[in-house]
Parts: structure tokens; sequence; C-alpha cells
């Protein structure tokens, strides 16, 4: 199954089409894309065996985010081992660094970013995991089931700020406004061969610079959420960064960054594309 957020509206996407919840399930349901995670299991169970009535066609501009209104949002710094290379640190050992992005940065899958004045702004796409089920000390064996589903996240970051001071603060470098794109769907982990083995791919203006697979993460999507859990209790409709792979910018030689006119176009398979377009900053 796959949602989205259409106007502010939480629908059902189908093909082309998108099929409003709140007026197919006869006000069962609320329009507010946020509210449903709270009813995670009812609302799956209502989806597949309610006979849907035609969808409406979409555009993309409209879409906003998944989750809109997560309680927390986790993001995973130096989850991918060709990643901790290419910024010259050493690879986590026992426990993951986290850090926030704030709920302020959140949008929908395409979108007009503004760059912060004097700034290097990079891109990380990431495999962004959305909470259904509460829960407090998930085994790993059982974190899946408090997954609703997965979408695409860019977790844009501004190189500048988050590596300012006598130790890196991660999440105001991560959290100008439109600095987390997700979506464009919610996609439920069935819908997935293998959900720990998710092809991620991003372009710069139509090069290609990151291609993974999130199989090649150091701490999976369920270890992540038993780890996680263990020390805050996780709640539905909560968003995990999960980490970006290489090919960031900082990483390269010569280091790049993202400039005015340029866009940004990131793909995870089985749930769709991220576009973001840059302009210069306007103060
Ligand atoms: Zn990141």
């Amino acid at each position: 199954m796959r949602i989205g957020n259409y106007d502010g509206r939480l629908v059902l996407a189908a093909g082309t089409a998108v099929i409003d919840v709140e007026e197919a399930s006869g006000h069962r349901f609320d329009a507010d894309p946020a509210a449903i995670y709270t009813r995670w299991e009812e609302f799956t169970a209502w989806a597949g065996s309610t006979g849907l009535p035609p969808g409406r066609p979409f555009v993309r501009e409209l879409l906003g985010p998944p989750s809109p209104a997560p309680s927390q949002i986790f993001a995973i710094g130096l989850n991918y081992h060709a990643h901790v290379a290419e910024t010259h640190r050493t690879a986590p050992e026992g426990f993951p660094v986290v850090f926030t992005k704030f709920a302020s940065s959140l949008t929908g899958p395409v979108s007009t970013v503004e760059l912060p004045a004097d700034g290097h702004t990079d891109w990380e796409l990431e495999l962004v995991v959305v909470i259904g089920r509460a829960g407090s000390h998930i085994p790993e064996e059982a974190a899946w089931q408090h997954v609703a589903g997965l979408t695409a996240g860019q977790d844009l970051s501004e190189r500048i700020l988050q590596r300012m001071g006598p130790v890196p603060q991660f999440s105001l470098g991560k959290s100008y406004p439109g600095f987390a794109p997700t979506g464009p769907w919610l996609v439920t982990p069935d819908e997935f061969a293998d959900p720990d083995d998710i092809e991620l791919r991003c372009w710069l203006d139509g090069e290609q610079v990151q291609a993974d697979t999130t199989a090649n993460m150091i701490f999976s999507v369920p270890r992540l959420i038993h780890l996680l859990s263990g020390v805050t209790p996780l709640r539905p409709g909560d968003l995990v960064f999960s980490g970006t792979p290489s090919g960031v910018g900082l990483g390269r030689e010569p280091q790049r960054f993202i400039a005015p006119g340029e866009v940004l176009v990131s793909r995870i398979a089985g749930v769709g594309e991220l576009e973001q377009r840059f302009v210069a900053s306007q103060r």
C-alpha cells in the first residue's frame, strides 16, 4: 500500500491517481495525514479489505510530507562505511551517531529550497522510516512490525554551521527551511522484495552523485529501531532518517556544494523521486 499527503489530505496512491481517504471511508478516517498513524492497524485493515472508488489525477507539486507532524525526528550519521571513509572519520561501534532535524524543515517531495547565504549546502539521500506502532525496547526481530512504511528523504546539510564550534552541531545546520523534503509516498514494508536491501540514487544537475543499497548500512533498520527504542519510546508518525551513502559533496575532491539554479533528483527504488530546485539566499 502507498499513502500520501495531497494538499494536506490523506490519500491512497493508485497508479497515476489518488483516492481521498476521508471521502472513501465515509468519514471513518480523518483527512489529516498526521492523524492516521495512531490508528495504523485499523487503517491498513480497512484499506486492504475495502472496494475502493476510482481515484483522481494529481500533480506532484501538491504532495506534502507523508508524516507531516512527527513527535520526534531521528537522523543517523555515519551509517555506511564508504561515507565514513569519505568524511575521514571512524565508524561508530555499538551505537549509532544520532541527531535530529527540526520538524519545521519538513516539506513534500517537490520543492524550491533557498540556499543559506555564504553556506556550503550539501545533499544526503536517505531512506526514511515512519513508525506505525508505538514501542519501547523493541526487539530487533519485531522491529519491522513497528514500521508503518518507508519513504525517501533528503538530509540537506549546511556544512559550515554543522561543523562550526568546538564540537560538530549537526541538528541546526540540517534544519534550515526546506532542508527535510520527504515523499513522494509512504510505502508499506510488504511492498518491497527485501525491505533491508533497497536501492538509492541521486543526481545533481543530471550527474549521478550517489548510488548504493540499504543492505550496506552499518546499523540496519531493525537494529536502529531496537537501539533507539531502548532509550526513548517511539511513537506513531515518528521519522528515522537512516543515514546517507557515500557521494556527498563534502567528501568529493574537490569538494562540491549546491549552487543556485541547480536541481537535485533523489530516487529510492519502490518509493519514487524527490526533486529540489535551489535558489540563492533572499536575505
Ligand atoms: Zn544524513
